[in-house]
């Protein structure tokens, strides 16, 4: 079997335009949906996220306001600045690109953006949320994924998903919001005994690691999807996921590449989001 390969890049451009429907019809009554991206420091990859999330808004018409503190900004300035914007009308997405600094906790600042405007749905209320299955922001790469299975017609509901991984920004919530579809789920983490064991008996596969091609086509089963969100830089300079993509696309009946399969649908959730909290906002 050769897998259907998800365009992540196709899909994401077919989700933004449906957004941008909602974001106009916002606009048409006086409200543009605003999003401030925080940035403390000078990390080279965060600033090429950063300039990534500040384009897609433009590109959609909304918004943005683009912060850069520098790397020795104290805690207590980064959290007046997003009380600041807490209070600020035109803006209804806060997202504080992580990591921050050694010496600023990012518990405390997390916890400090209102739930109502964090985009990035990781303030603990929205994770409870989430849990309770009451999402109010999804978290935007497992609501990405979400959204790739859905648009390719993936039948979620009483199959087996498998995530590989449990951080909080991705394997957790990609386990919850599967569970919330109705599927059967299984969390793997480096713990994990006979990992092959579990990921071959997935219909859903999803692989969260940052470990370069750990999943070999020999871990698959036959027809399953596969999302692969890893993204690893190779020796070569080239980026590659967590999964082969080479000997896995000739088992799964359904793959992510990378570049091009999650990646692109991150940013056009928290796009979403952002047109989510003002359409919330504007009632
Ligand atoms: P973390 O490092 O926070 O978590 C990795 C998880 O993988 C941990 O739970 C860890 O288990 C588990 N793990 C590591 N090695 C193994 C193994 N050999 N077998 C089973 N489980 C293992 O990573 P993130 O979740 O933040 O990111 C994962 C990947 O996704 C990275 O490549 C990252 O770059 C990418 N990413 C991509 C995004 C996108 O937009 N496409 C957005 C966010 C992340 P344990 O808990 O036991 O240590």
């Amino acid at each position: 079997m050769t897998a259907r390969i998800i365009d992540g890049k196709a899909i994401a451009q077919e989700v933004r335009a449906e957004w941008k429907v909602r974001a106009d019809a916002l606009k048409a009554r006086g409200i543009t949906p605003g999003l401030a991206v925080i940035i403390v420091g000078e990390d080279p990859a965060s600033k090429v996220y950063v300039a990534n999330k500040v384009k897609a808004c433009a590109e959609l018409g909304l918004h943005s306001e683009h912060i850069v503190l520098s790397a020795d900004t104290s805690e207590a300035t980064l959290l007046e600045k997003i009380a600041g914007l807490n209070a600020d009308p035109i803006i209804h997405g806060i997202l504080v690109q992580l990591p921050v600094p050694k010496h600023i906790d990012s518990d405390k600042v997390l916890k400090a953006i209102n739930p109502e405007k964090d985009v990035d749905g990781f303030h603990p209320m929205n994770v409870g949320a989430l849990v309770i299955g009451n999402t109010l922001l999804p978290p935007c790469t497992p609501y990405g994924a979400m959204k790739l299975l859905e648009k390719c017609g993936v039948e979620i509901g009483g199959k087996h998903a498998v995530v590989v991984g449990r951080s909080n920004i991705v394997g957790k919530p990609m386990a919850l919001m599967l569970l919330q579809k109705n599927a059967t789920v299984t969390i793997c983490t480096s713990k994990t005994v006979d990992l092959a064991k579990f990921t071959r008996d997935a219909d859903i596969l999803v692989v969260a690691t940052g470990k370069a091609k750990m999943i070999t086509g020999d871990m698959i089963k036959p027809g399953a999807a596969v999302i692969d969100v890893g993204i690893n830089r190779m020796p070569d300079g080239k980026l590659c996921g967590d999964v082969d993509f080479d000997s896995a696309k000739e088992v799964a009946g359904w793959i992510t590449p990378v570049p091009g399969g999650v990646g692109p649908m991150t940013i056009t959730m928290l796009v979403a989001n952002t047109v989510q909290a003002a359409e919330r906002a504007a009632k």
